[in-house]
């Protein structure tokens, strides 16, 4: 009989806790979880979920422009943000459901309400219940970080931006990564005048350096603006509910409304971890080892709140691999290598391995094999928005180290080309395969 009240205690319901339980579960621990929020967490309630339904609606603007060449005839086309944020809504509420569901089908306790550490195997909860595990799962996540400036409580970021009552006119989006050029796609087609502001001299760093700066091409083209190497100063509320945002070293710009996309924290605060002797880095995530085990022994960590590399599908193997190596007699240690990777931009973009850049670095000689071309659907569309596809090479094994794309649906094509590199095959076997015609993807196999 077991002396504790629980085998395992998860701190938060999202994409990597939901998992772990789930497994942990399946493998005969007695398991609950505590979520001070909603089940589903980031990715589900205010992340991939609703930001990919609110991209497949942006799209249609492009869609139904296009349509026209291709002999159909439009009505002056209406949007209503109210009607497509309900909608999405409604979609992640459903959804929430579901993995509740899950929860419940596998036995494991929900405990809504916040759950901090108090000793490496007691859980204090916010009503002021007390419960002891043997292992505890800390899987909180990250939070969205804003700039230390005057007045940035009056920008929003990807937490409440799904809830917008209504279409800003001009946004100032802060940040030149994922969320700030998704969105910047998402409010140019619904019609929002967009100025997208980040501190360095790039979007999208860690991207291949060619995919991004063709984003950047074709974004300016669509009438998103850029300023570069330009840190916030402070923001002004206007009486009229408008702001003035202040950089250094620049003129203010008047928006209707702020965006942070700044970059995420890992979520510790109050947890209770340091008191309880877990080890964090420099940057307050939890110190894990190839397990996920932390500096204590009975307390593991999975997810955004360890740092190691912010994607769902990572902290759902990190959750997966942590319940096999504990509870299912199988260690199991992930392999953070060669994961693809995407935007959701407009066009979106997606990679995979190292880019150009890296893998000079890393390896000496690689040779590059790009294919730049303007997809069928474009030309008859009559839109002059080019894709660019990028392989990567060493030199002495001929395999593919890295590949890297952008343009309509590169995201859907990389994932299965994401098989071959991470299966290290050689550009010879891509070669090898017949060309699928006429599609996007068969650019793959007839790169020069
Ligand atoms: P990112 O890390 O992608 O980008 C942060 C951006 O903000 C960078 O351009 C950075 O500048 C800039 N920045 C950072 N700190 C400051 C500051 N103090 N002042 C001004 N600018 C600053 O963060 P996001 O918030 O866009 O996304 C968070 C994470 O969520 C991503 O890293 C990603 O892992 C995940 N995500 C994944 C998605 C996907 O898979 N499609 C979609 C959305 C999020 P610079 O680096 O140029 O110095």
């Amino acid at each position: 009989m077991t002396a504790y009240d629980y085998d395992l205690f998860v701190i938060g319901a999202g994409s990597g806790g939901v998992r772990a339980a789930r497994i942990a579960a399946g493998h005969g621990a007695k398991v609950a979880v505590a979520e001070e929020h909603r089940v589903g967490g980031t990715c589900v309630i205010r992340g991939c979920v609703p930001k990919k339904l609110l991209v497949y609606g942006a799209h249609f603007a492009e869609d139904l422009k296009d349509a026209r060449h291709f002999g159909w005839t439009v009505g002056e086309p209406g949007f209503d943000w109210p009607s497509l944020r309900d909608s999405v809504l409604a979609e992640v509420t459903r959804l929430e459901g579901l993995y509740g569901q899950t929860l419940a089908s596998h036995d494991v306790t929900v405990i809504r309400q916040r759950a901090t550490i108090a000793d490496p195997h007691i859980i204090a909860l916010a009503d002021g219940t007390r419960v002891t595990a043997k292992y505890i799962l800390v899987a909180t996540g990250g939070w969205p970080v804003k700039p230390d400036i005057p007045g940035a409580e009056h920008g929003i970021t990807s937490n409440e931006v799904f809830h917008l009552e209504s279409l800003p006119r001009r946004v100032v989006i802060g940040g030149g990564g994922y969320i700030a050029n998704e969105f910047a796609g998402i409010f140019n087609s619904f019609g929002s005048q967009v100025t997208l502001v980040n501190r360095s001299d790039a979007i999208l760093r860690g991207y291949d350096e060619q995919i991004r700066d063709r984003l950047l091409q074709i974004s300016m083209a669509k009438g998103i603006q850029f300023r570069f190497n330009c840190p916030f100063e402070r923001i002004e509320k206007n009486a009229d509910g408008t702001v003035l945002v202040h950089f250094a070293g620049a003129d203010p710009v008047e928006a209707d409304l702020v965006l942070f996309a700044t970059g995420r924290a890992p979520n510790i605060a109050g947890l209770g971890l340091a008191e309880a002797g877990v080890e964090l880095t420099s940057s307050g995530a939890v110190r894990v080892d190839a397990y996920s085990k932390s500096s204590v022994d009975s307390i593991y960590a999975v997810g955004d709140v360890t740092d190691r590399v912010q994607l769902t599908p990572v902290a759902i193997r990190e959750g997966h691999a942590f319940a096999d190596t504990v509870f299912g007699g199988k260690s199991v240690a992930v392999d953070h290598e060669t994961i693809p990777m995407a935007v959701f931009s407009h066009p979106p973009l997606a990679g995979v391995g190292l880019t150009e850049a890296q893998a000079r670095n890393r390896l000496g000689t690689v040779r590059t094999y790009t294919s730049d071309f303007r997809p069928m659907k474009n030309v008859l569309a009559g839109r002059n928005e080019r894709s660019l596809y990028k392989m990567i090479v060493d030199d002495a094994s001929g395999k593919v180290v890295g590949l890297h794309m952008i343009g309509p649906d590169a995201p859907e094509i990389l994932q299965a080309a994401a098989i071959a590199v991470k299966a290290g095959l050689t550009k010879a076997q891509f070669d090898e395969t017949v060309a699928l015609h006429p599609t996007m993807s068969e650019e793959l196999v007839l790169m020069k």
